[in-house]
């Protein structure tokens, strides 16, 4: 699995520059000057065959070969923890629909997060968007051409401004992402290491002439051959330099974290739908804050349940007493007669950081006599434009399910 992690900071250049004393982690004896060739010959040897390797087997990926800084730029942040095939669609769509930076400027944040649609971790989008903006206004639609120049802008850390920088401008700056840290790790048997030591042995090893290949590749590398799991050693072009194959802990570098229990969220979501007189489907939904979780994206509405529904979310539970959302759909104002919503089946999402179960209901009110309302408040829409909006997915999850109920 490839993704790419946002690293620390650097500032740490490139070539041979402090190579002996960030290479030397072989214990060895020897003078000063003798270490430093080594580690040298070593840091040549190591971008030498990455290159090579690079050259013969690189993926071909649509982002591979471009110049323009904005597109490496989307790039880059798409694969931020997201992986190589499921960037490719979106990066596509995203190209076909914001070709340069000054259309995604002037799109509206609803279309934006749109084209993010199931991609996830939506601040990206939101940044991006920003940052767009902020380089039409600031710097007249051109992208910063250097690591410094590209961190003004939102979302950028060390990883995406050395990526951007070395790839589109040729900068010779290291790019960490988690693949390189695992392929870092294991050169030099580091069990634990701290982002700067990562960064200098990464500022040691990018090519003078090549940084952004040497970058890419890599990145590539850490991908397809040094992968968390079951490195290919046997055919690895760097095997020869490789400290943790010498010493058999490849598999323990680099140490795992030790995992915390992710907190699970219990969420009930009314699902409101009405039909009106030309038959049309009609579903009540609500904008998310402009921050925090999934935010300016449209929901079905929902409150939390803490507290009535403890412990881990999992698929099967007891039936939720439906209290929680008949209060929310007296609150909305679409409660029908006495009868009790339909309860639909869980929708369970994993969030970076949190678990949510939702538990949808049904509820079947009389169509509202108008669709507008006040912004900031929660609004009909007809079944077909909820096209046009961006929907988590776990909402549309909801919609599948509640469209299912009704037509069975
Ligand atoms: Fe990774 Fe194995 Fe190559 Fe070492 S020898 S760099 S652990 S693939």
């Amino acid at each position: 699995m490839e993704t790419r992690r946002k690293p620390a900071d650097s500032g740490i250049r490139g070539g041979d520059a402090g190579c002996g004393r960030a290479l030397d982690s072989s214990g060895e004896g020897g003078t000063a000057s003798g270490k430093a060739g080594v580690a040298r010959k070593r840091a040549r040897l190591i971008r030498q065959r990455l290159l090579a390797s690079y050259d013969v087997e690189r993926r071909s990926l649509p982002w591979r070969g471009e110049s323009d800084p904005y597109r490496i730029w989307v790039s880059e942040v798409m694969l931020q923890q997201t992986r190589v095939e499921t960037v490719v669609p979106y990066y596509e769509a995203w190209m076909a629909r914001f070709p340069d930076l000054l259309s995604l400027a002037e799109a509206e944040e609803d279309e934006v997060l749109r084209a993010w649609q199931g991609l996830g971790y939506y601040s990206r989008a939101r940044r991006l968007h920003r940052g767009a903006r902020m380089v039409r206004e600031r710097f007249a639609g051109s992208l910063p051409s250097d690591s410094a120049g590209l961190r003004d802008l939102p979302g950028v850390g060390e990883y995406t401004a050395g990526a951007v920088a070395s790839i589109a401008f040729g900068e010779v700056v290291p790019a960490v992402d988690g693949n390189v840290r695992r392929v870092l790790s294991r050169l030099f048997d580091l069990s634990n290491p701290k982002p700067g030591q990562l960064r200098e042995l990464a500022a040691t090893l990018v090519d003078p002439d090549r940084p952004g290949d040497f970058n890419q590749a890599f990145m590539e590398f850490g991908s397809l051959v040094c992968t968390p799991r079951r490195p290919r050693c046997d055919t690895c072009p760097l095997a020869s330099e490789c400290l943790a194959l010498e010493r058999g802990t490849a598999d323990e570098r680099p140490a795992k974290p030790a995992r915390n229990p992710v907190p699970a969220m219990d969420v009930v979501v009314l699902v409101a739908m009405a039909e009106d007189a030309d038959g049309r489907t009609l579903l009540l939904l609500r904008k998310r804050p402009p921050k925090g979780l999934l935010a300016g994206m449209w929901e079905f509405p929902g409150v939390k349940v803490e507290g009535e529904l403890d412990g881990p979310p999992r698929r099967q539970t007891p039936s939720l007493h439906p209290g929680a959302a008949q209060r929310l759909a007296r609150e909305l104002g679409v409660l029908v007669g006495q009868r009790e919503p339909i309860e639909l089946a869980p929708v369970i999402h994993a969030f970076s950081h949190l678990r949510a179960r939702y538990r949808p209901y049904l509820v079947r009110p009389s169509p509202p006599a108008s669709l507008e309302a006040p912004d900031g408040t929660p609004r009909w829409w007809v079944l077909e434009e909820l096209e046009g909006i961006p929907l988590p997915v776990a909402q549309q999850k909801i919609l599948r399910s509640a469209l299912d109920a009704t037509r069975g």
